[in-house]
């Protein structure tokens, strides 16, 4: 039997099957490349993230960003405060798997430096580097030689004071003003290898600013929540902000700022962009709320599927239902299922029943039936967990 998998489309790839998406059409960015990530145009929405150990400490900066990168992180961001930072970034930028953006605040100097490591990219606060307007045509000029791009990287926090005067706060025009007077001083000198983000703490703000500045330029968008706070917050303000700009086309990179390791940070920005089909779906566990009908408890059973299913390479929409008055239909549309109720679980693929299982058994005739589900696909799955095999192209990485 062949099994046909619901989810893997991205949105913006041309595979729509003739649904009609939510999710408009990308604006028409100009396209940059932050080492070898294409950002802007149609390429992919990637995720960002930033390290939070000391830069100069070399081999910890490199383990964390080893780690970002195995859990989805394309692009990897490094504060540079310090001549020692500074100094740590020709090793960074060599030795790491994705591209490195220098983060540069108060120092002119540490952008040339940046430049001179070979960091994929640049990113300037115009509010924070004091002088930046009289450097703006030395570095335009050593970031052309060296393909350098610059992020422009607005925020709410460290306004421009002249705009914060002019503006009276931090609104959506003076982030973007800020923003496009930057831009205008790399445009004088012919440099147009920019993204820009304008991020606020205020999802409410943050939205507008990015839709004027959408509307402004064709520059690509690197969005933000800046301080977004905690991991629950932080994930509500940011799904929400980002959620609303992508299904409006808005968007080439992201990063979910969290109180929180950065891995977290990762994973939320990759989920954001699978909840809305502009990334391969991975494991998705649809699981009921539960109500007074469950027979089982569904909570327990929903966390030890998603345990005994964790790392399966194969994008797979897994149903736990609690009851098989609702079980049933609701499961038919996952790739795999379950409907539980006295002690069994009835086991679901695309909506058949394929067999009846004592409760103590469901999760691991789960797994089983993923990997067969996998096999039918030409997907071998090690016991590591690697997928080969012709099908592995649906694999997400
Ligand atoms: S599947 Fe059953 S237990 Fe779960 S919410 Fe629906 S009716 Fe309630």
């Amino acid at each position: 039997m062949s099994v046909s998998l619901g989810i893997p489309t991205i949105r913006g790839e041309g595979d729509g099957e003739g649904e009609p998406s939510p999710v408009a059409p990308r604006r028409r960015s100009r396209q940059i490349m932050v080492g070898d990530v294409p950002v802007g145009g149609d390429a992919p929405v990637s995720v960002q993230s930033m390290t939070t150990t000391l830069t100069a400490d070399v081999n910890s900066t490199l383990q964390q960003i080893a780690e970002l990168t195995a859990s989805g992180c394309q692009i990897v961001r490094v504060a540079v405060p310090s001549q020692d930072d500074a100094d740590a970034l020709p090793a960074i930028a060599r030795k790491s798997p994705i591209p490195v953006i220098a983060d540069i605040h108060f120092q002119p100097k540490y952008v040339f430096a940046a430049i001179d490591a070979g960091c994929a990219a640049v990113r300037v606060n115009p509010g924070n580097i004091k002088k930046f307007d009289d450097k703006v045509g030395e570095i335009a000029r050593a970031a052309t030689d060296a393909g350098t791009p610059i992020r422009i990287g607005v925020n709410a926090g460290s306004l421009d004071k002249r705009l914060l005067e002019k503006h009276g706060k931090a609104t959506p025009e003076a982030l973007v003003e800020s923003a496009l007077w930057e831009c205008s001083l790399f445009e004088e000198h012919g440099f147009r290898d920019i993204k820009i983000s304008v991020k606020h703490n205020d999802p409410v703000v943050m939205i507008a600013a990015y839709r004027q500045l959408a509307a402004a330029c064709d520059y690509p968008l690197h969005l933000g929540v800046t301080e977004a706070g905690p991991a629950f917050q932080g994930t509500v303000k940011s799904a929400v902000a980002f959620g609303a700009l992508l299904a409006e086309g808005i968007g080439d990179t992201i990063r979910v700022s969290l109180s929180a390791p950065p891995v977290e940070e990762v994973k939320v920005g990759a989920a954001i962009l699978e909840s809305l089909g502009l990334r391969k779906r991975g494991l998705e566990i649809v699981s009921c709320p539960s109500c007074g009908r469950a027979q089982v408890d569904v909570y327990t059973l929903a966390e030890q599927v998603t345990a005994g299913l964790k790392g399966f390479p194969v994008p797979l929409r897994v149903a736990v239902m609690g009851c098989v008055v609702n079980g049933p239909g609701e499961a038919r549309e996952a790739d795999l299922g379950v409907a539980s109720g006295n002690g069994k679980g009835q086991i679901f693929v695309k909506g058949e029943v394929v067999k009846t299982v004592p409760e103590s058994q469901i999760v691991e005739t789960l797994i089983e039936e993923a990997m067969r589900i996998a096999e039918e696909m030409g997907i071998e799955i090690g016991e590591d967990g690697s997928a080969t095999g012709p099908g592995a192209d649906v694999i997400v990485s």
